[in-house]
């Protein structure tokens, strides 16, 4: 496992973890000034201040993507599937321009959750089916582009409103079925904040294998956790065991960042730069 202890070069920031302290280009220039070299900025925070300019002051910072958050939200009632199919592939031309070597996807949940305006709907195991079919269409755009898709497992908990796909095994049978000769343009974001409990985490990553692996996010999980959405912890506050579970990606060939995402009304109420201080202190310490 490589050492992280002497300096972050191997630290993204995912820019949702400071998105109440300052615009995209402001949390571009705090990450320059702590010597940050990548990020995974949200849709949102990317419109805000203009797709152009957000490339521009990515690039002039010489500041490098994890990924770009978010696609997905496929499930959807009829009425509302085009709509789906529509804003991801914009997220796919939005990913092109900002040059993020892959799309993070939260696949949806129950469609009124994921889609305001579907119909109300009990129905999970068609949730799920409608993921595969919207995940191999969403594909057929992606390649054009070349772009990677990166399937990112939920806590269960999540399960209703934000995604019905839950657990690693779960995200790389999808893999397998859509993607059965490893093309590389679909693998899986793993997120510790969401698969840390799974029995089945190791065995899982070792199936993955390098190709499949396409990101790795931290953060920690605390006890109790307050809010399921906006409570996380920062690496070392909680009790996920980071090093483990980046040693077992490191294991099969991942070598990427490690991307700090931290949705915490905690952090959010402090400055930027004391935030990535500690970011980059637990970075070195306990990631
Ligand atoms: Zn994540």
């Amino acid at each position: 496992m490589r050492d992280f202890s002497n300096d972050h070069r191997w630290l993204s920031l995912n820019t949702a973890t400071v998105r109440k302290q300052g615009d995209l280009a402001q949390i571009v220039d705090a990450c320059a000034k702590h010597g940050i070299r990548a990020i995974d900025p949200w849709r949102d925070q990317v419109a805000t201040i203009g797709l152009d300019r957000a490339a521009k002051v990515i690039k002039d910072a010489g500041i490098e993507l994890t990924g770009y958050c978010r696609g997905g939200m496929f499930t959807a009632d009829e009425s509302h599937r085009n709509e789906a199919r529509d804003d991801n592939r914009r997220c796919v031309d939005e990913a092109k321009a900002l040059g993020a070597p892959c799309i993070v996807l939260v696949v949806g949940g129950l469609p009124q959750y994921s889609r305001p305006g579907s119909a109300p709907s009990k129905n999970i195991v068609n949730a799920r089916a409608q993921v595969d079919d919207a995940i191999a269409e969403m594909m057929e755009y992606a390649k054009q582009a070349n772009m990677p898709l990166a399937i990112e497992p939920l806590h269960p908990a999540y399960a209703a409103d934000r995604a019905c796909v839950n657990t690693t095994e779960q995200a790389l049978d999808i893999c397998d079925r859509l993607d059965p000769n490893r093309l590389g343009m679909l693998g899986v974001a793993l997120d510790v904040y969401h698969i840390w409990w799974d029995p089945e985490l190791l065995p899982q990553i070792a199936r993955a294998g390098k190709d499949r692996l396409m990101a790795f996010h931290v953060c920690d999980w605390l006890v109790p956790t307050k809010d399921i959405l906006n409570d996380r912890g920062m690496m070392g506050d909680g009790v996920i065991d980071i090093k483990s579970v980046r040693s077992a990606v490191e294991a099969q060939g991942f070598a990427g960042y490690s991307e700090i995402e931290i949705f915490s009304q905690n952090w959010w109420d402090r400055p930027m730069d004391e935030v990535l201080q500690v970011c980059i202190e637990r970075h070195k310490t306990v990631v």
